[in-house]
């Protein structure tokens, strides 16, 4: 009898600082990384491809308040929602990007539009606006985005800025909050997807781009070595080209999944730099996850029964 194909879905919901709204809402975020690992595991169950199950994941998180992607956003300097987000699939190598989104409910979505009907890779601002129009993608106001937590935390730094002495601006304020969500899976042909989707971080200068929505930096999908979704201080990830580096990694020197992500993770990256984790896959279903922060929303399930959610580093 032939062996079965090896099934497998990792996600994250954002890699960083503790904080006291998560330990306040700790089941709740529990509750929303199983739901989001359910989802994508049931598409790769029933046969579905790896770019569907990473795309049902990262919509269950982006419709999450609780995450910071789709209706969580963090906001800008200016108190407003820019989402960031890209897919990309291991087979081809075809991905879709898009960066600047506002009033999209589902950025992972869109990028996947453009991946699947574009001849683009990338769209930004108004441009994907009114290609998401075009195909009738569903769109939410402005205050959908919007959170009660999100709106505190923009209001505290307004605070800070008006009572600071030199009048700096706000996206020079200290933020370290952040987050992000994203997924990874490996489909019943052998084929692996990922996506990544971002509010991006607090506070941040309107147009400013992280890493999420970047090619080879918070996503990166290869069928010969890996899916990568990352997560963490965009600019320091896009200084490390995190998720290309671990799959060169595995193709050139032939690394592991997992001696790849701690290479690049916890050794390539310095502590004191900032914050990084990623979620990985290979073709044979062996997963990784790998961060170098106090805490990741994290959660996978793999046909070979391996299965868990975690927040913070498991004890050794
Ligand atoms: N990497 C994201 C960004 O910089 C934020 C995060 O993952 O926490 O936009």
């Amino acid at each position: 009898m032939a062996k079965k194909k090896p099934l497998a879905i990792v996600i994250h919901g954002g890699a960083g600082p503790d904080s006291d709204h998560i330990h306040e809402n700790r089941k709740g975020y529990e509750d929303g990384i199983k739901e989001a690992v359910e989802a994508g595991y049931k598409i790769l169950e029933e046969g579905g491809s790896a770019v569907d199950a990473v795309e049902a994941a990262v919509i269950k998180l982006e419709n999450n308040p609780l995450f910071n992607a789709g209706r969580g956003s963090a906001l800008n300097a200016n108190g407003e929602v820019e989402m960031d987000a890209a897919i990309m699939r291991g087979d081809d190598q075809a991905s879709g990007a898009v960066a600047l989104i506002r009033n999209i409910r589902n950025p992972v979505s869109l990028a996947k539009a453009v991946m699947m009907n574009t001849k683009y890779r990338f769209l930004g601002d108004m441009g994907a606006l009114e290609y998401a129009k075009k195909i009738d993608i569903r769109m939410e106001p402005s205050s959908y985005f919007i959170t009660e937590h999100q709106f505190d935390a923009f209001s505290k730094k307004r605070q800070e800025e008006f009572t600071s002495s030199d009048r700096i601006g706000m996206d020079q304020l200290n933020a370290r909050m952040h987050g992000t969500v994203g997924a990874v899976a490996l489909d019943r042909d052998g084929n692996v997807a990922a996506a990544t989707s971002t509010g991006g971080t607090e506070n941040k200068k309107m147009g400013r781009i992280g890493d999420s929505c970047v090619i080879g930096v918070g996503c990166y999908a290869k069928n010969n070595t890996c899916a990568i979704s990352g997560t963490g201080d965009g600019e320091l990830l896009i200084k490390n080209i995190i998720a290309y580096d671990i799959s060169a990694l595995m193709e050139y020197k032939g690394l592991t999944l997992q001696q790849a992500c701690e290479e690049v993770v916890l050794k390539r990256v310095k502590k004191d730099e900032g914050d990084v984790g990623v979620i990985g896959v290979d073709g044979d279903g062996n997963i990784a996850l790998v961060f170098n922060s106090e805490r990741m929303h994290r959660g996978w399930k793999t046909s070979n029964r391996q299965q868990g959610i975690e927040i913070y580093a498991t004890k050794k």
